[in-house]
Order: C-alpha cells, then sequence, then structure tokens
C-alpha cells in the first residue's frame, strides 16, 4: 500500500517521495484483478460485515487505484479521494450522491459544456433546479447560496477563464449550509487548494494535468473521509464508474511529474500572455495571473485569445504548423480549439451558446515545445491569416 512521506512536505517532495510497492519498488504495481479472495471463512465474514477493509472487488476497491487517490488526496490536502472513469463520472457521481429531487444547485456560469448538460438533461427532469450565476454574484451577494444544496464551482471558469475568491465564497456557502464543489482541473493542487481556502469538495478531470500524458481519461474526487465514504459507497456501488488499475498507474506515473510541468506550462504561458497582449491582431487575452484572486498561485497553460475581426480563424488554424487542433487539453501537446466550432456543436444544450462566449475567441493548451517555437508558429500563422487591405 502507498505510505505518504511524514511531515509537512511540499507538492513536488510529496508526489516524487510517496513509496508504492512491496519489496523496495517505487513505482505500484497494476493489480489486475476483479476480485480478491479470502483465505478462511472468518476472514470474509469479517470483510462482508464491515469489520475489515481487506479488497474484496474492483468495482469499490483496488491497491493501484487506492495509490493514485493517495497521492491525490495528499497533493490537495484532503482526507480521503475516489478514482472514476472519467472526469464527468466524478462530477455526475458527485452530484448525484449529494442531492435529492426538490434540491438546488446553483452553479458558476460558463461551466464545463457537459457538466451543463448533465444538470440540463439529467437533473432537472429528476427535479433538482439548477441556477446559473455569475462571479461576481458568487462573490458579492452574500444570500445568492441562501436555500442552496450544492454551489457547483469552477476557478477559473471554462473558455473565459473567469477566476473567483474561493474564500470569501465558501465562507458565504458555510453561512447557508451550501456544499462547495469545485471543479480544480486547471490550477491543479499545484496552483490552488481549495480545500485549504474552506471548499468541502475537489473534483478533477484527471485526463488534463494529472495525467499530462493525453494517454488517460480519468476523474478524482477529493473532500474529508465522511464525504468521501457517502460518495464512494453510493457512487462505485450503485453506479458503477469506477477507475480502471491500469489508468491508475498511467496516473501514479504522471503525477510525478506535475510540478515540473506545470511550472513549464506556466513559464511557456507568461510569455504568451506578453506577446498576446501587445499583438496588434488580438482583442483580448482570457488567462487570469497568479494572485489575481486569494489562493491562486499560479498560470496554467489553458487560455483563451479574442482574435481581431481581420484574422480569419479558420485559415489560423489551417495555418499552425505545430498547434494541433481538437479537445481536451493539459497535456505535452499544445493545441488549439476555436470557440466557433463548439458553438456549432450538436445537441439541444450547448452552454456556449446559452452563456453567449463569442465566435471570436479561441482557446489554446500550450504544452511542452520549446516556448519559442511554439510562439513562432502562433505568430506566423496569425500573420498569414491577416487580412490587410
Ligand atoms: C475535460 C473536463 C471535464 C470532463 O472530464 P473527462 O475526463 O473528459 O470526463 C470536466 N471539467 C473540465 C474543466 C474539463 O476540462
Amino acid at each position: 500500500m502507498t505510505e505518504r512521506p511524514d511531515g509537512d512536505f511540499s507538492i513536488d517532495t510529496l508526489l516524487a517521495a510517496v513509496a508504492v510497492g512491496a519489496g523496495g519498488a517505487v513505482v505500484p504495481p497494476i493489480v489486475q484483478t476483479s476480485l480478491f479472495s479470502f483465505d478462511n471463512y472468518k476472514a470474509f465474514e469479517d470483510r462482508m460485515a464491515g469489520r475489515s477493509d481487506d479488497p474484496l472487488y474492483t468495482r469499490v476497491q483496488n491497491p493501484t487505484v487506492a495509490a493514485f487517490e493517495n497521492m491525490v488526496a495528499g497533493a490537495e490536502e484532503g482526507e480521503a479521494a475516489v478514482g472514476f472513469a472519467s472526469g464527468m463520472a466524478a462530477i455526475s457521481s458527485t452530484v448525484l450522491a449529494l442531492v435529492k429531487p426538490g434540491d438546488r444547485i446553483a452553479c458558476v456560469e460558463h461551466v464545463y459544456p457537459d457538466a451543463y448538460r448533465f444538470f440540463e438533461r439529467l437533473l432537472r427532469p429528476f427535479g433538482v433546479d439548477v441556477t446559473y450565476h455569475p462571479v461576481d454574484d458568487f462573490e458579492n451577494d452574500p444570500d445568492l447560496l441562501a436555500g442552496v444544496k450544492i454551489a457547483y464551482l469552477e476557478s477559473p471558469n471554462t473558455v473565459v477563464f473567469q477566476a473567483m475568491n474561493l474564500p470569501k465564497v465558501a465562507a458565504h456557502a458555510k453561512r447557508h449550509g451550501a456544499l462547495t464543489v469545485i471543479d480544480n482541473s486547471w490550477a491543479t493542487p499545484v496552483f490552488q487548494r481549495p480545500l485549504t481556502l474552506g471548499v468541502d469538495i475537489v473534483l478533477h478531470s484527471a485526463s488534463k494535468y494529472l495525467s499530462g500524458h493525453s494517454d488517460t481519461v480519468a476523474g478524482v474526487v477529493v473532500a474529508n473521509a465522511e464525504l468521501i465514504g457517502r460518495i464512494r459507497d453510493l457512487s462505485l456501488s450503485l453506479l458503477g464508474g469506477k477507475l480502471a488499475p491500469f489508468e491508475a498507474f498511467l496516473l501514479t506515473r504522471g503525477l510525478r511529474t506535475l510540478g515540473a510541468r506545470m511550472r513549464q506550462h506556466q513559464s511557456t504561458a507568461n510569455r504568451f500572455v506578453d506577446n498576446l497582449s501587445a499583438h496588434a491582431l488580438v482583442r483580448n487575452v482570457l488567462s487570469p495571473g497568479p494572485n489575481s484572486v486569494p489562493g491562486l498561485t499560479g498560470r496554467s497553460g489553458l487560455l483563451s485569445v479574442e482574435l481581431d475581426e481581420r484574422v480569419s480563424i479558420p485559415d489560423f488554424a489551417d495555418a499552425l504548423k505545430l498547434f494541433r487542433l481538437g479537445v481536451s487539453w493539459g497535456g505535452f501537446e499544445s493545441l488549439v480549439l476555436p470557440a466557433q466550432i463548439a458553438l456549432n456543436q450538436a445537441g439541444e444544450e450547448n452552454s456556449l451558446q446559452h452563456f453567449g462566449v463569442s465566435g471570436r475567441i479561441v482557446r489554446l493548451s500550450l504544452g511542452l515545445e520549446d516556448p519559442r517555437d511554439l510562439w513562432a508558429d502562433f505568430d506566423a500563422a496569425l500573420n498569414l491569416s491577416a487580412n490587410r487591405k
């Protein structure tokens, strides 16, 4: 089993020093089994009666998955964590474990598009009300959360990357007995630890920075032991969206370099923000900087730019040589996602349309390539695609 090092270490040290294997192995074994058998009647009976917590069945418990959960819990400074098959499984399972018909969720505007679709298409028909509010209202209306069961937060939120004063919002929520849930995929625990700012539950799409290698789809939730127990019991046992041992293994591998990767993403993002802010073909740069809100200590590599009308966005996208076109983010490779493509996405509940995102916006995920090469590519494509008549 995983042992976290004793002492008050930084995230880098913690994630490097976690000992995971038996016999001195520094890497956890992939425990690729569906079930765990028992030596005798008594041991089996004790497990089923809840008198021991020996592994029983991989849907609810697996040592490789536990190694990953332990690392993330440590990094987020939480008591416990539970892994899921995807970020969406983490989101839907967490929310379903905590609400019942008649409850209300207050959600931040510009929430992740599939979270919005989950609220609208699945939760609302089951009698859970969801209301959407700007960041300002969460911060400045102390009674916004009166009668609310869950405040569902992202800081920063999606595509437009507005950051929120989490200590303030968490304090408002506590006063009204609302649970705060935050998607911390953008900042990661390297740049923001919401549990230390008063938030109740942190979740991640581990497919992004926690993995870092674009080879895994996974999710994770961190909170106190009581809440994780409730989420684990309801969600893994009954909904079954478990994390696979092999993917958990890939995630423990990715987590070892999380701090180093985030610092490299930050350094490239800082250079881009400076260059983009001074560029004649850029109208606006959307990227919250370190200390723009309390508790946010860094800038990740995911940001948006609003391009000038003179730029043909399809021509710009096709002129890029290093940046690839695609969804997702947080890997080693740089990507662009033009908002217009997401605005044109098929389906009834399109959150970009609902929240009114501009089609002039392009989202960038800055990877681990040399920042000079990346900027040269970006700048050349921008200039090539501009109509300067
Ligand atoms: C990708 C993403 C999710 C969903 O995660 P999956 O692992 O793709 O299910 C949730 N929140 C944010 C902010 C994301 O970017």
